[in-house]
């Protein structure tokens, strides 16, 4: 069981602030679901190799799952199984790009824009991808295969909490704060 905590939120509004809470609801009943397990057992994760070494190490589907249940970042954790979320909103756009993580900080910043624009359901996606990469789980940049990079456990997982969202608590749907 993992648990979703939020450590900071900087830039949040109060009626931003209701629609991150149920995203972050969503991600919490996603990944503890059975569905998710199932989901992460049968992905065919493309683990890329670059510059003679491996990015993404390959890891077993057990292993994936293990990892991104056991929550441990490689910035900022202070316990086990705990998903640590530090969440930025922030102006300013980058056309279609929900935001964006910096590697070695556990930040992840989102832009309002898109935030406002974002069902719940999509902003569980985008911070559960831009989670991923504090796990050291990484993806090739576009332009590349698409099959390729969506098999990326970054996007891979980011996008079936999305789709186990919308599947399985479609209440949350219709109630996206859109
Ligand atoms: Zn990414």
């Amino acid at each position: 069981m993992i648990t979703v905590r939020l450590i900071e939120s900087n830039g949040y509004d109060a009626p931003r602030l209701l629609k991150l809470h149920a995203s972050l609801a969503i991600i919490s009943n996603v990944m503890n679901s059975p569905a998710f397990m199932d989901a992460i057992f049968d992905a065919r994760f493309h683990f890329r190799r670059s510059f003679s070494r491996w990015i993404d190490k390959p890891y077993s589907n057990e292993t994936v799952y293990a990892m991104l249940m056991r929550a441990t970042e490689a910035t900022g954790n202070t316990g086990s199984y705990t998903m640590e979320l530090h969440l930025n909103l922030i102006d300013g756009s980058n056309g279609s790009v929900k935001g964006y993580g910096i590697p070695n900080s556990p930040e992840i910043y989102t832009y309002k824009a898109r935030f406002d624009e974002m069902t719940t359901s999509e902003m569980a996606n985008h911070i559960v991808h831009e989670w991923t990469h504090k796990l050291g789980f990484t993806h090739a940049e576009y332009p590349m295969p698409l099959g390729k990079r969506n098999m990326s456990v970054p996007y891979f997982t980011g996008n079936i909490v999305e789709i186990l969202a919308d599947t399985y608590f479609p209440l949350q749907k219709l109630n996206n704060y859109k």
